[in-house]
């Protein structure tokens, strides 16, 4: 990031547009350096030639803004585009791609954490269209990571109870993790999702499962369950409802 005067240059992702008065837009962009910053772009849209195709959801940009000194607000100068990460890509992967920038729209992510946030986001809308099969859990291992890098593990190996690797039967949402076979008790039944013998197995591969991809199938249950509980998961530790409309039309 370099400032001049007031003028601040540095790298971003567009991870929310919405149209304001009749030729403006705000944006919410995610930066490598400030994290989730609001950008006003005055008249954006009556300017259509030159911005064609660049403020788009997604995009990455090499931006020059304008701190607006008197509020929180920055105030888009222009911008050269380095990549648009949705264009031409095919729906499952759009989707893909858009349930991971719900996810970080929701999060309050502190100064400190953008730089390795920003490189985890990048690394996976580098990822994703590459993969054929099974995108999904690409997905599911990104949230693993993210959620590592927030320090919310999510312990998707070991029984919560005794530490011993598998047999999991059940996620217990209070406790951040699962249990499994042996630790389960009938009291536990309104605290716990029960999981069956595949969807533990898959949790307990997630972290490899890049290399899997092209020889398991997951089935539309399944990635409904998972979902469900990583998001669980997320709404446990900032105590609020996390809910991707993104993966509401991802079908298998
Ligand atoms: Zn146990």
């Amino acid at each position: 990031m370099t400032e001049k005067s007031r003028e601040i240059t540095l790298e971003g992702i567009i991870l929310r547009k919405v149209p304001f008065k009749e030729t403006s837009m705000i944006l919410d962009i995610f930066t490598n350096e400030l994290g989730i910053i609001p950008v006003m772009a005055k008249g954006i849209r009556k300017e259509k030639s030159k911005n064609t195709g660049l403020i788009e959801l997604l995009n990455e940009l090499d931006l020059v803004l304008y701190k607006n000194p008197s509020s929180d607000w920055y105030i888009y100068k222009s911008a050269a585009l380095t990549k648009a990460h949705l264009f031409e890509v095919d729906f499952k992967t759009g989707v893909l791609m858009q349930a991971a920038a719900e996810i970080y729209r929701q999060l309050i992510i502190p100064g400190e954490d953008a730089e390795k946030l920003y490189e985890l986001f990048l690394k996976y809308l580098q990822f994703i269209p590459q993969v054929k099969k099974n995108g999904i859990a690409i997905f599911w291992r990104f949230l693993l990571r993210l959620f590592r890098l927030i320090g919310i593990e999510f312990n998707s190996t070991t029984c919560i109870n005794c530490g011993n690797k598998g047999n999991f039967i059940a996620y217990f949402p209070q406790k951040h993790g699962f249990i499994c076979k042996k630790c389960f008790r009938p009291v536990y039944d309104d605290l716990v999702f029960k999981i069956s013998g595949e969807q533990a197995e898959l949790f307990s591969n997630i972290n490899h499962i890049g290399n899997m991809l092209d020889e398991i199938e997951i089935s539309e249950e399944n990635i409904n369950q998972l979902n469900r509980i990583f998001l669980t998961h997320l709404s446990e530790h900032f105590h609020k409802k996390f809910h991707l409309k993104s993966l509401d039309i991802y079908k298998v």
